[in-house]
């Protein structure tokens, strides 16, 4: 499916992450995924959310699946068996549905139960430049094995007046993880969301978010634009339905900025 790329060790994992729910996870993860495919970066997006919002945003049914991500983190199977492409995307897709909610409790009674999906990615990483993990609205057992697997991770967040308040939840986790099972987590980067520049609160928090941050926020600022709320209904990213909507041209720019990121890096 994909040609091998000669270090594994110039893929970069990042999870999308908040435990809030509804701050624009899933759409940062697929169109991420889409804007780094059209940059000619090889994409595998991994749905750790058993509500299978981004496979289904990816275009793939999450109702007629042969094998899920389930399926890979109890062992059942391989990423390789499991995953199929987004077609509209051109990015791979490790699908997920409600069935994933039962590996909670199947994990707890495995050994290196928060490292399954890491070692998991490791039998396909040299195969891509990029892996993205959309999480689940929890800091749970799933959300773990997602962190324990990546470099970095994107917290996408609306300017609002408890939006600093959740992010210090998050942030000590990922400082947990990063001190007790993942040393390679170091990343952090804040994407503003569903922005709407007319609001003065939203102003000041985002300016909030700068001093207090500083580079770890990134410069692209995503607008609220309901082509990007009405993409997933068609199983398309925004960038790929309406690719001159301002959403998606914020999208795009983000794909680049984080390219840029990670080149700085190496
Ligand atoms: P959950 O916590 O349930 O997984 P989430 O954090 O993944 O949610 P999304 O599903 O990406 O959040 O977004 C929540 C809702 O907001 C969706 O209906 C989505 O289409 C819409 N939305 C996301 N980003 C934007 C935007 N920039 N402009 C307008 N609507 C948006
Ligand atoms: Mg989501």
């Amino acid at each position: 499916m994909n040609k091998p790329s000669s270090d594994a060790r110039s893929t970069r994992v990042f999870c999308i992450a908040n435990q809030k729910g509804g701050v624009g996870k899933t759409t940062t993860t697929i169109n991420l995924a889409a804007g780094l495919a059209t940059l000619g970066k090889r994409v595998l997006l991994i749905d750790l959310d058993p509500q299978g919002n981004a496979t289904m945003g990816s275009g793939v049914d999450k109702s007629t699946l042969q094998s899920t991500l389930y399926d890979v983190l109890i062992g059942d199977t391989t990423i390789e068996q499991a995953r199929v492409p987004s077609e509209a995307g051109g990015y791979d897709v490790l699908p997920a549905n409600r069935e994933l909610s039962g590996a909670e409790i199947d994990l707890v009674n495995m050994q290196e139960r928060e490292r399954q999906l890491k070692s998991a990615i490791q039998a396909v990483a040299t195969q891509y430049d990029f892996v993205l993990i959309d999480c689940p609205p929890t800091l749970s057992l799933l959300t773990l094995n997602g962190l324990a697997a990546a470099h970095g991770v994107i917290i996408p967040m609306q300017c609002e007046y408890f939006a600093l308040e959740g992010l210090s939840d998050l942030v000590n986790t990922i400082k947990r993880v990063h001190r007790n099972i993942n040393a390679d987590l170091r990343e952090i980067g804040l994407l503003r969301v569903m922005f709407d520049p007319r609001i003065t609160l939203q102003q000041q928090v985002s300016a909030q978010l700068e001093s207090h941050f500083g580079e770890k926020v990134f410069k692209t600022v995503v607008p609220r634009n309901v082509r990007l709320a009405e993409a997933p209904s068609y199983g398309l990213p925004g960038v790929v339905y309406d690719k001159g909507s301002r959403g998606a041209q914020a999208y795009i720019s983000f794909s680049a900025e984080v390219v840029k990121r990670v080149e700085a890096m190496d």
